[in-house]
């Protein structure tokens, strides 16, 4: 029989459910139960394909090509869970789908209302992932408790624990306790609130988990639990963890919460195995490289609009022992303030994927910088578009080259529209989404990350090379080192002379784990580290060399 954990948010916004949850699901992992993982939103978009990255982060794109929250990127970079279109509900997917079946008849002349309607349908999408090879379904509600959005969920999962009985549910939330400074102490009454709020509506919560920055002591967990109705071994604290998120798991597992569960759920489970994750950590805190990265996109000032790749780049540090330092810049500054003023100094370049104008001639700029002083380069989506447009310009000699997303009079459009695109009006998850396979060449920097032909990387685009241009490009020394089985699509662009210059036309950091990092991105930062190693020999070289001189 499945078990089921519903995990909510109290007091703000922003507290870590996402990581909290995948942490979770990890460590019932490690003790060897099966689980799934599943993210309800409470927003009316159907999904978060058409939001700005400013709004609302990264959008995550899983196998099936679903267009997905960002913390479906944690439960798979933590977790080995598999997730698909069922993992990841919004609001707006929920009234969808009521509303079809409305205007199909099948609520035979009833009033269609929230409850029991919408209700029922969210009930139905959680007892989706119910089935014989699975232990426990992890399903993390959007939002923070007390928000109007969220309350037909609450009430769902409510009724929830009815239907399935209540031994077979566990409801764990989320609260701040925050340090006043003025007071010099924590204060528990936002928890205590914000449990209220839980508890008017009919969850009584079995474990309260306190996001802190200061440590809480037993008289304050006491009186949380006392005022919460939680018995004092159900109140978690999760400190703060300024040094990686990779702790998180470990402090929960110090606060027993793995065994509070499998406890409360009558799980029956194996003993806790961390031994890859103590790897992890331990890799991470004794480096023996330090590099930096330039991440030159258009939401530089924000963190989650590039959260995976920012993930992928840190995992290949954790492959090759090497501490790096991420600098987000602006495409703007490198165009303003030209490249070798904002990007001088970096190991490695790495473009990011992204959509609209602004921008672009910064990126284009950085990329040239990175290939004509032999810096390690990894374009992305995006990044592998504007590596053909940089090369058409400065080096084929097309001087006019653009991407006829951008400037739809350019003589040379050597990036265009798919041609499955061509009839596309709708906005709504019509991209070119999700896994598909590609055929590497074995001569290709690719390959040798890879050690395989065959691959298949996660997309979601619009736009591709254009092929009428690949004879010009090759006679120019480019190398498509990855095209689809068909050889219709160039999937990657490589430049052979170069240090390291690998532009894929898919998103290879949706599979990268910290446990496991992503090939491509394991190949950059080590050309990077290579550079940086070169570099300071050349340096030392250079100052043996003066004192030489000198004497
Ligand atoms: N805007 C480009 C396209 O649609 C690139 C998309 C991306 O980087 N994800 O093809």
């Amino acid at each position: 029989m499945t078990k089921f954990i519903f995990v909510t948010g109290g007091v703000v916004s922003s507290l870590g459910k996402g990581l909290t949850s995948a942490s979770v699901g990890m460590l019932l992992e490690q003790r060897g139960l099966r689980v799934k993982m599943q993210k309800l939103d409470p927003y009316i978009n159907v999904d978060p394909g058409t939001m700005s990255p400013y709004q609302h982060g990264e959008v995550y794109v899983l196998d099936d090509g679903s267009e997905t929250d960002l913390d479906l990127g944690h439960y798979e970079r933590f977790t080995n869970s598999p997730l698909t279109r069922d993992s990841n509900y919004t609001t707006g997917q929920i009234y969808l789908s009521v509303i079809e079946k409305e205007r199909k008849g099948e609520f035979l002349g009833k009033t269609v209302q929230v409850i029991p309607h919408i209700t029922n349908e969210i009930k139905r999408v959680i007892q989706k992932l119910a089935s014989d090879d699975t232990d426990v379904v992890i399903t993390e509600i959007g939002g923070t408790v007390g928000d109007i959005e969220s309350q037909p969920f609450l009430e769902a999962i409510r009724q929830f624990s009815l239907d399935v009985g209540k031994e077979n549910c566990l409801y764990m939330h989320l609260t701040l306790v925050p340090y006043l400074k003025a007071a010099g102490e924590l204060k528990t009454k936002p928890t205590q609130h914000s449990v209220g709020q839980l508890r008017e509506i009919g969850i009584q919560p079995d474990i309260l988990v306190c996001r802190t920055e200061k440590t809480i002591s037993r008289e304050d967990r006491e009186k949380i639990g006392l005022f919460c109705n939680v018995p004092i071994d159900a109140v978690i604290e999760e400190k703060d963890k300024d040094f990686s998120i990779y702790e998180v798991p470990l402090s929960l597992v110090h606060n027993q919460l793995d065994e509070l569960i499998i406890r409360k759920l009558r799980l029956e489970a194996e003993s806790l195995d961390l031994d890859r994750w103590h790897d992890l950590m331990h890799r991470l805190r004794n480096p023996e490289h330090e590099i930096a990265i330039a991440v030159v996109g258009k939401y530089a000032e924000h963190r989650d609009a590039y959260k995976s790749i920012y993930e992928a780049i840190d995992h290949a540090g954790i492959h090759h022992r090497a501490q790096i330092r991420i600098a987000s810049i602006q495409s703007e500054q490198v165009e303003s303030e030209g490249p070798e003023r904002t990007l001088a100094g970096y190991d490695g370049i790495l473009v990011p994927g992204g959509f609209g104008e602004r921008g672009i001639e910064g990126k284009v700029e950085a990329i040239r910088f990175a290939r004509e002083r032999n810096i390690p380069y990894f374009g992305i989506c995006l990044g592998m578009q504007c590596a053909a447009i940089e090369y058409a310009r400065n080096v084929v000699g097309l001087t006019s080259a653009h991407s006829s997303e951008f400037d739809r009079n350019s003589e040379h459009h050597v990036i265009c529209l798919l041609d499955e695109q061509q009839n596309v009006t709708d906005m709504g998850g019509t991209m070119r989404l999700g896994a598909q396979p590609a055929v590497l060449d074995k001569e290709s920097n690719a390959f040798r990350c890879y050690g395989d032909t065959e691959i298949q990387e996660r997309h979601r685009h619009r736009y591709e090379f254009n092929n009428q241009y690949r004879q010009q490009f090759a006679a120019h020394g480019m190398m498509f080192g990855g095209l689809s089985p068909d050889g219709g699509l160039v999937e990657i662009i490589e430049i052979p002379e170069h240090a390291w210059f690998v532009a894929v036309q898919f998103h290879p950091e949706f599979k990268s784990k910290p446990t496991c990092a992503h090939p491509l991105f394991a190949g950059f930062v080590g050309a990077a580290i290579q550079r940086r190693q070169l570099k300071s020999e050349r340096v030392q070289e250079e100052l043996d060399h003066a004192k030489q001189i000198d004497s």
